[in-house]
């Protein structure tokens, strides 16, 4: 049989990073079996519902390159794929009547009041607290004609669904081995709510048999509904798909990661910087690893190396240390054009004066992790930062202030007169000039650099900074260098 998985976000705004992981987990899977992998939008809670989060999904999912085989925008035969549309079609409605024929599921008239009576507060599978109501099943004992009467007259209504009271219910998870709970813990849930729309809890089990869905993959959340879910498959004689429950994402303070973090979605981590094939790389192994326990892998690297059954049980920590180091890793391995116009922006923003930007680019891509570490690295281009003369010192390279200030003043004239200011040119003029006097190459390029950059460390050499600089302010920067150590 066919692998087929989904991804089944609700439009609710930008793409968090578990979901993400739900996503690219669900594509590994089925590309890794040759199978397909399909868009489901979940569309069902109105309220949640927001503005352009649709199209945050479909950008997200190009950007990452998790294509998928059939969607709305790619009809497999099985849609329509936006459940407010099934809705319209009456899907869900004409399933959970046939829960009702069955026994399975009832109507429930009761009033907001009434079930607010119903609630209390419990702890959930994460450790967080959370208001529960279990239904009392107080429609379930209404007479044929008493429902009649409340359908007649219009009486707002929800389907419930009928569980047991008494026995066990046991599933499987692919991750989380065989799980049995109490029947008197499963809630009769509402399968269709008050205005006509079906619950996910509903929605997902119908959509995923009649698209013909044998892996779920999903976020633990998911877990504890899991058993209501198995019981609704048997009530309808479907086969259950594999479940395949991902393990919670905590921040590195071991805390859920939430939105407050800063970094939670997937549009927050590439407005901070970072590469979509990073950030998906980076996903990939919040909650699994290969078992070679390689950590750079592009996508058809994890398409072949994904095995679910190697995903964790034990929450994820999101690790920016290591996220930051892999970004730093793919941008070293980019194509130094491509580079170039992601960098562009960040140099404009440090670098205004006009200058050769595009070998800016190449001094810093293998020395940044993600891009805003740029600006940090060319601001001297810019201008020279307040400096202590104190750097001109320099053991390694035998430079002392006294003979830095010898050295600028003696290699001035040579650079004045010099019209190449290639970085070749200009290596080859102080190489020269370092071997007629007997001195060390670092020994003339330290007080140079130093006089030029303001900076102990900087991308690149003094040559390469003369070259992007040009002449005339090659020279200005010397020549205040000099009159610095002059006037110390
Ligand atoms: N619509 C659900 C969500 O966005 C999907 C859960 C699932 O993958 O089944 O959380």
């Amino acid at each position: 049989m066919k692998v087929r998985t989904r991804f089944a976000p609700s439009p609710t705004g930008r793409m968090h990073v578990g979901n993400l992981r739900t996503a690219l987990y669900a594509y590994l899977i089925a590309k890794h079996a040759g199978g397909d992998f399909i868009l489901r939008i979940e569309d069902t809670d109105q309220e949640r519902y927001v503005e352009g989060a649709v199209d945050i999904i479909y950008k997200t999912l190009k950007d990452t390159g998790l294509e998928h085989d059939e969607g709305p925008d790619k009809d497999g035969g099985v849609g329509p794929y936006v459940q407010s549309e099934r809705v319209k079609q009456g899907i869900y409605m004409k399933y959970a009547r046939q829960l009702i024929d069955k026994g399975e599921a009832y109507y429930c008239f009761c009033t907001p009041e009434r079930l607010e009576s119903l609630k209390k507060e419990v702890v959930d599978e994460n450790g967080e607290k959370k208001v529960v109501s279990i239904y009392d099943k107080h429609c379930l004992h209404l007479s044929k004609e008493e429902i009649e009467a409340n359908l007649k007259a219009g009486k707002p209504y929800v389907i419930r669904q009928n569980n047991p009271t008494t026995g066990t219910t046991t599933f499987h998870d692919e991750i989380y081995g065989d799980i049995t709970v109490d029947n008197s813990e499963l809630d009769d849930m509402i399968l269709i709510k008050s205005d006509g729309y079906p619950t996910y809890n509903f929605a997902n089990v119908v959509d995923d048999h009649l698209m013909g869905i044998t892996h779920v993959v999903r976020g633990n959340e998911y877990l504890s509904s899991s058993p209501k879910y198995n019981r609704l498959y048997e009530a309808f004689g479907w086969e259950v798909p594999k479940y395949i429950h991902c393990p919670l994402i905590t921040n590195e303070e071991h805390q859920k990661l939430s939105k407050r973090s800063g970094h939670s979605s997937f549009e927050d981590l590439v407005e901070q910087g970072y590469l979509p094939d990073a950030i998906v790389n980076f996903v990939a192994l919040l909650g699994w690893s290969p078992e070679d326990n390689q950590e750079i892998m592009n996508l058809p690297e994890l398409i072949e190396k994904f095995d679910y059954h190697h995903i964790n049980k034990s929450p994820a920590v999101f690790d920016t240390t290591k996220l930051k180091w892999m970004n730093g890793e793919y941008i070293k391995k980019m194509d130094p054009a491509a580079f170039y116009q992601e960098a562009k922006p960040y140099i404009d923003k440090a670098v205004t004066r006009d200058c050769d930007k595009e070998k800016i680019a190449g001094l810093v891509q293998s020395r940044i992790e993600i891009f805003p570490d740029i600006a940090g690295l060319v601001d001297f281009f810019e201008e020279v930062p307040e400096y202590e003369t104190s750097l001109y010192v320099n053991k390694k390279n035998k430079c002392t202030e006294e003979n830095s200030l010898e050295l600028l003043k003696s290699v001035l004239p040579i650079l004045k007169d010099q019209d190449d200011f290639s970085n070749d040119a200009l290596f080859a003029t102080l190489k020269s000039f370092a071997k007629e006097n007997g001195y060390k190459v670092g020994f003339v390029m330290w007080p140079l650099r130093t006089a030029l950059s303001g900076k102990q460390t900087t991308p690149g050499g003094a040559t390469q900074i003369m070259e992007i600089l040009g002449k005339d302010e090659s020279l200005k920067r010397i020549e205040a260098g000099i009159e610095k150590l002059e006037n110390k």
